[in-house]
């Protein structure tokens, strides 16, 4: 699994030190489906980016996509340090938060001992760009 060099080409990064482990995640941008030109995202104002639009937008053609549908497409990856087993893996997961222990997290499992790994919503403002989404 390559990590993104850059945050641009992402929907959604995220690295974290846990009390044990640690993990790196993110989701890729998706490639427009209409034009294949450009990689598609959140609508672009003026120069700053609209992070609670509830579209995507294609920055080449203008195609749009509902977020919900978008992002039912995109794929959460990540590679860790597993707080359970303390092996170093990757996985994949859907890019879709569900509730881990009455948090809305994205989950990913382990792929030496299947232990979930939860990236809950972190609070805003702490520097995760994905906070007010
Ligand atoms: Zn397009
Ligand atoms: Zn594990």
């Amino acid at each position: 699994m390559k990590i993104p060099e850059s945050m641009d080409g992402c929907v959604y990064f995220t690295n974290r030190t846990l009390p044990k482990g640690k993990v790196m995640a993110w989701a890729r941008r998706k490639e427009c489906p209409k034009c294949h030109k450009a990689q598609m995202g959140k609508p672009v104002e003026k120069g700053k980016v609209k992070i609670r639009a509830d579209i995507y937008v294609c920055p080449s053609c203008g195609f749009t996509e509902q977020k919900i549908v978008h992002e039912e497409g995109l794929t959460l990856e990540a590679v860790y340090t597993c707080l359970h087993c303390g092996k170093q893996g990757e996985s994949s997961a859907p890019y879709k938060r569900k509730s881990f222990q009455g948090v809305q997290s994205f989950v990913v499992e382990c792929q030496h001992c299947a232990g979930k790994i939860p990236l809950t919503k972190k609070l805003k403002g702490i520097g995760d760009p994905d906070s007010d989404s």
